[in-house]
């Protein structure tokens, strides 16, 4: 893995970091550009916006690794909040959520987290929306993936999502692509050893055209996970070859990265959803985002040396 890369995924574990960081004067403008705002209000306005300019949602109450119960239910809170927002504004139908199992209590005890999940569920079906459960570090897939299968015998529109830095990972995409499935296909964000993730970004790609055309072949809803702008091209014509119409699988891309290539695609016809992270605990979600691109940390840190 890339030296920096390393640092800044270690730095997200970091407490005294995350303080300086999160108490420095400038921090929170320059958060703006990946992150939508802290409060119910701020996701509801931006999914506004994206739904006005052809696109559609999926919305993150930003949060993770929780090991305090009270935590864990405040989230499960603040998604019904946001589900009840989204139907009440009339936008159920562009905008669904995503969910972080070690928000909402994996960390304690995975049965708290399925069962906090199914009321996130319950709370989705009854707004007309759907639920994504987003996939964490390597250590909770298995556990993950068993949350899903279960919730998925209650409300069987629950997402996955899968990395394509993982060895493991093309066989799970086989196995998840049957009827009814829809699982969300990225490179994945996390430091991972070598004994279960490729380090190398070139195999990470090659394994995504793999994992792409796995999901592809079979019978379920792809969506599709990056920025990469040889991969979407890819993505497009591997489409094609497997007789996918556009409406059969989607392009999914971050709040504020490559806004343009968001529009571009909608433009031709694709579905494309953009994943909108909101709220106060957004210290985690924007170093990874630093980790992906060395660009971006300059500009963070000239952003809070600046003033
Ligand atoms: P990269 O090779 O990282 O980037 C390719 C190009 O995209 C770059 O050259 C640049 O032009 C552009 N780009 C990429 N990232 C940035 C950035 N941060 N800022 C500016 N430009 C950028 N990961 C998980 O582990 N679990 C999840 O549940 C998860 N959910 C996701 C949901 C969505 C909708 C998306 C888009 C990503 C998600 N990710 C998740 C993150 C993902 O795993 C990657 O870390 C991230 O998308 C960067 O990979 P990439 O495919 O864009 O390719």
């Amino acid at each position: 893995m890339n030296p920096l890369r390393s640092l800044i995924l270690a730095a997200a574990g970091n407490d005294v970091i995350r303080r300086a960081v999160a108490t420095a004067p400038v921090s929170r403008d320059v958060v703006r550009r990946f992150v939508a705002g802290e409060t119910t209000a701020d996701a509801v306005g931006a999914t506004r916006g994206l739904v006005d300019a052809g696109l559609t949602v999926t919305l993150d109450y930003l949060g993770e690794d929780t090991t305090d119960e009270g935590l864990a239910e405040q989230t499960v809170h603040a998604y019904v909040e946001l589900l009840d927002a989204l139907h009440e504004h009339g936008l159920a139908d562009r905008a669904e959520v995503s969910v972080k199992l070690s928000a909402v209590g994996q960390l304690l005890d995975e049965r708290l987290a399925a069962e906090n999940a199914a009321r996130i569920c319950a709370a989705a079906q009854r707004c007309g929306t759907t639920v994504t459960l987003d996939m964490e570090d390597h250590t909770t897939t298995d556990s993950t993936l068993r949350v899903l299968a279960e919730l998925r015998g209650t409300y069987p529109w629950v997402g996955a999502v899968l990395q394509s830095y993982l060895h493991r990972t093309v066989d799970d995409c086989a196995r998840l692509a049957g009827p009814g499935s829809r699982v969300r296909l990225c490179k994945g964000a996390y430091a991972e050893p070598a004994e279960v993730a490729y380090q190398d970004t070139h195999e990470v790609d090659l394994s995504y055209v793999r994992c792409l055309n796995a999901l592809l072949a079979g019978d379920g809803y792809p969506m599709f996970a990056t920025h990469d702008p040889r991969l979407v091209p890819i993505v497009g014509a591997r489409a094609e070859f497997h007789g996918r119409k556009p409406g059969s699988f989607e392009f999914q891309m971050l709040y504020g990265i490559r806004p343009d290539e968001q529009r571009r695609l909608a433009g031709l016809g694709h579905t494309v959803r953009v994943y909108v992270p909101y709220g106060v605990q957004w210290y985690g979600y924007l170093m990874r985002r630093l980790a992906e691109r060395p660009a971006n940390t300059a500009f963070f840190l000239r952003a809070l040396t600046s003033r």
